[in-house]
């Protein structure tokens, strides 16, 4: 079933696990994620960018379409979303949560753009996560990943003033590859959850080590995004076939095999495994009460 973002991040919070977020680029993606939710009967969450949807009202429905032939809660949430008005197209367009990154802003301008989004999203049910710090890349891991972590006073007073449903922090992992050995500052990560009263996210999973992200899932953060290594388990799992002949017929179950098992790891390691429940679609025009409902049938 299709829910918001927030339903999962909150029962993950208050039950101190993670949920996985993968990267749901194309239907390939979809479907062996899917795929390992529905075996290990976990809650899921698909993420995706801008830039790799040629329309992202068809893409809205497609996930939407698996989601909810899915016997679990899966969400889907606009990752990055480059300015203010990508983030209210991606409401638009049927995301169920919509991440906003505007953590390169002077605080102050950060969390009014992040409180204005909040209010618009809210309105019609749709989650919305920020960041605050900054995420930085992998390939420069050395320099730049060891800069600007969230900061626990300003990230209490971010979550208070702008009313966000998950807050994503920097606390030493980085995006993509990792050039160097990641090293995630669990004390300043404890001391974020200490003071902040909504779920955290940690951006860069790939790569950042099975050990930490179950550590960091027991310490306040309730999802871990993971991209790269969605795209390399399907890479790795293609290599590995060496397909030739007519066993090249199998090239996208391969893929989609390599992905699906990836996927089930991910639901191990943040301890999500099993945590699927079943529940009445909350999403949409029917929490709104747009579609004529109860009430109207009772007079
Ligand atoms: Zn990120």
């Amino acid at each position: 079933m299709y829910v918001t973002m927030k339903e999962i991040v909150d029962r993950a919070y208050k039950e101190g696990y993670g949920v996985p977020a993968v990267l749901g680029e194309n239907e390939t993606c979809i479907i062996a994620a899917i795929g390992a939710a529905e075996e290990t009967k976990s809650p899921l969450i698909f993420i995706n960018f801008v830039d790799t949807m040629p329309d992202p009202f068809f893409y809205c429905r497609m996930v939407k379409t698996y989601a909810d032939q899915a016997s679990v809660p899966v969400a889907l949430c606009l990752d990055h979303s480059p300015d203010f008005a990508d983030a209210v197209a991606g409401i638009q367009a049927g995301f169920s949560a919509v991440m906003i990154d505007r953590s390169r802003l002077p605080f102050d301008e950060n969390a009014k753009e992040v409180k204005e989004l909040v209010r618009i999203a809210h309105s019609v049910g749709v989650t919305v996560e920020a960041e605050l710090g900054h995420v930085g890349d992998g390939e420069n891991y050395e320099t730049d990943g060891k800069t600007a972590f969230t900061d626990p006073d300003e990230a209490q007073r971010f979550v208070e003033e702008t009313g966000i449903d998950c807050l994503a922090v920097a606390v030493g992992t980085a995006h993509g590859a990792y050039r160097g050995t990641p090293k995630i500052q669990f004390d300043r990560l404890r001391e974020l959850h200490e003071r902040c009263s909504v779920p955290l996210v940690l951006h860069g999973g790939s790569g950042s080590g099975d050990e930490n992200i179950y550590k960091a899932c027991q310490n306040g953060i309730a999802k871990v995004n993971f991209a790269r290594d969605i795209v390399q388990a399907g890479y790795d799992a293609l290599m590995e076939a060496k397909l030739e002949g007519d066993s090249m017929y199998d090239f996208f179950d391969v893929i989609t095999n390599g992905i699906k098992e990836k996927v089930k790891h991910f639901f191990e390691i943040t301890g999500c495994k099993g945590k699927a429940w079943s529940q009445i679609p909350e999403f949409g025009v029917q929490k709104l009460g747009l579609e004529g409902g109860k009430e109207h049938e009772d007079k």
